[in-house]
């Protein structure tokens, strides 16, 4: 029954959507179609520049398409790939600000942040200034923060890509753990085929320009995973499947341009 009601009402979705920047530039998106459903986390994987974060500008209401329908929830927790914290705001502060907007008082919106400080491994760190936190640390709070504003719905554009790689691993295993915690629901950009593999449920492949359907890959890892999980043979044949594909999406867009 759950299953049933879960198809029908998906979290986020794009119906047969097309959108350009304006009306004389080219398609962005030409008929694309996607639905993130209750709990998942769904991996959007395409080169630079592609159109990736236009999704995104679309879910989160900024602009409206030319064609199609779009679907996301009134309240989303949008994270990007600048932590765009406030310097002068204490970390447990940063966390408070989405509801504080939304007309909660301090006192309230405080207690709601202190409830969640633990699982997002900022305890220790309530009180600090972004400038004393390392890259890693102010990746979570900026999560934290897209947590509380988007009430668990979240839209994740390369959020650990300026991370070292170690630092992204354990990040990523991270947001995993925060995930099955709070049931998340994710929708998360990158143009790492790794992180797509240890991240998705489903990955929704984007190979040519402009954006049209995904080729949809349900990664063949169960949970929980971890980052050496990629390396089976069956995780490693799905890249191999991937970059062919990003491979022939490259050159059809180069000739289609030319
Ligand atoms: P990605 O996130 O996959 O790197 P984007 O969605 O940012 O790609 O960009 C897709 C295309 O749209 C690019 O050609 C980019 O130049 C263009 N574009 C992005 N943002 C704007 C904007 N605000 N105005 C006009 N063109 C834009
Ligand atoms: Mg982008």
């Amino acid at each position: 029954m759950k299953q049933m009601y879960e198809k029908s009402q998906p979290v986020f979705s794009l119906s047969h959507v097309s959108y350009r920047y304006d009306a004389k530039a080219p398609l962005v998106l030409a008929d694309v179609s996607l639905h993130v459903q209750p709990g998942e986390i769904v991996v959007i994987l395409g080169p630079s520049g592609s159109g990736k974060s236009t999704i995104f500008r679309l879910l989160s209401q900024l602009d409206s398409p030319e064609q199609g329908s779009v679907t996301s929830p009134e309240k989303v927790g949008f994270m990007p790939q600048d932590d765009l914290l406030l310097p002068w705001r204490r970390v447990i502060e940063q966390a408070m600000l989405p509801l504080e907007i939304q007309g909660f008082k301090r006192k309230d919106a405080r207690r709601l942040v202190e409830d969640r400080l633990q699982t997002f491994g900022l305890e220790e760190t309530a009180d600090k200034y972004p400038k004393e936190l390392s890259g890693g640390m102010k990746q979570r709070v900026s999560l934290l923060r897209a947590a509380m504003a988007g009430q668990n719905t979240l839209l994740l554009d390369e959020p650990f890509s300026k991370l070292d790689a170690l630092t992204r691993v354990s990040m990523q295993e991270w947001l995993l753990q925060i995930w099955e915690e709070e049931s998340l629901t994710i929708l998360f950009i990158t143009h790492d085929l790794d992180e797509a593999l240890l991240l998705a449920d489903r990955v929704l492949l984007f190979t040519e320009m402009p954006l049209m359907t995904p080729i949809e890959t349900v990664v063949p890892l169960g949970r929980p995973r971890n980052a050496e999980d990629i390396t089976k043979p069956e995780a490693q044949a799905v890249k191999r499947d991937w970059l062919q594909r990003l491979k022939h999406g490259r050159e059809r867009t180069i000739a289609a341009s030319d």
